[in-house]
């Protein structure tokens, strides 16, 4: 069974790892894949032939999330060519790690306005069609790390709690107009970018999760695709683990 047919999905931050992983699982069930990247051009253009194929349509959009007119715009232009909006994923993050003694200014800025700040421009850019819809479904991207704190990332952390505020906030505004809005919270999740660590290292990592392994961007999407979906149309302000059962 197709969940998400025919419904306009904005992703951001989709070129790769999690958030690609996300757009192939949108879009065998069916959704329409607008997305965006920041750099990564030819995997993002790559991409979106490959969901093509899969008979949705689908654009890859270069749009920095932290910017409230590039979002502003974005969304204009996803509406021309898609017609609505029925879900949003704030997907897009970075890290910028350091103990705090040596994080600069430079470093907490940047990690709070692509992390945080991106999540206010993109929901204040898909409000006012998601209210005229009297529908819509937004799905913020946390982290574990924003529940639980991680020494070494106090701006990622406070960027990713924020948006567990942001999350609640938003549900108990919108709830009245059957829009819904819900946070994510994955533990570690394997990418490329994990490939090129230490394998002894990773491998005490999953050693001290419950289910022992690490996590797959699929294990994140299905997450996703039940808060998209209208199987999750009782659901808002949560914010759910994707773990592994790491926090329990
Ligand atoms: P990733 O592999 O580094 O991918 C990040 C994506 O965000 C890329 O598509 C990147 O585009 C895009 N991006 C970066 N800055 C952007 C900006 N300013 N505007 C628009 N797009 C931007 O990250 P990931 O591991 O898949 O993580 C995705 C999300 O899950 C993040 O919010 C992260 O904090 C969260 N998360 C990840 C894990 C994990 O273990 N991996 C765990 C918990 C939470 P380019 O390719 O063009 O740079």
């Amino acid at each position: 069974m197709k969940l998400l047919e025919g419904k306009n999905v904005i992703i951001t931050g989709a070129s790769r790892g999690i958030g690609k992983g996300i757009a192939e699982v949108f879009a065998k069930h069916g959704a329409n894949v607008a997305f965006t990247y920041s750099s990564s051009e030819g995997p993002a253009l790559e991409l979106e032939k490959e969901l093509k194929a899969l008979g949705v349509n689908a654009k890859a959009y270069k749009s920095n999330a932290a910017s409230f007119a590039e979002s502003e715009a974005l969304v204009a232009e996803v509406l021309e060519n898609f017609g609505s909006i029925d879900v949003l994923i704030n997907n897009a993050g970075i890290t910028k790690d350091n103990l705090l003694m040596r994080m600069g200014e430079a470093d907490f800025d940047a990690v709070i306005e692509i992390n945080l700040k991106s999540v206010f421009n993109m929901t204040k850019a898909v409000q006012r069609t998601m209210l005229k819809q009297r529908k819509g479904s937004i799905i913020n991207m946390s982290s574990v790390v924003g529940v639980k704190g991680n020494a070494g990332q106090a701006n990622y952390a406070a960027s990713k709690a924020g948006m567990i505020g942001f999350t609640k906030s938003v549900a108990l505004e919108l709830g009245s107009r059957n829009i819904r809005c819900n946070a994510i919270a994955p533990g570690f999740i394997e990418t490329e970018m994990t490939e090129k660590l230490d394998e002894k290292t990773v491998q005490g990592w999953r050693d001290a999760i419950p289910l022992k392994r690490g996590g797959a961007p699929k294990d994140v999407a299905n997450a996703c695709l039940f808060l998209a979906s209208d199987l999750s149309a009782y659901v808002t302000g949560q914010v759910l683990n994707v773990d592994g059962g790491m926090l329990t």
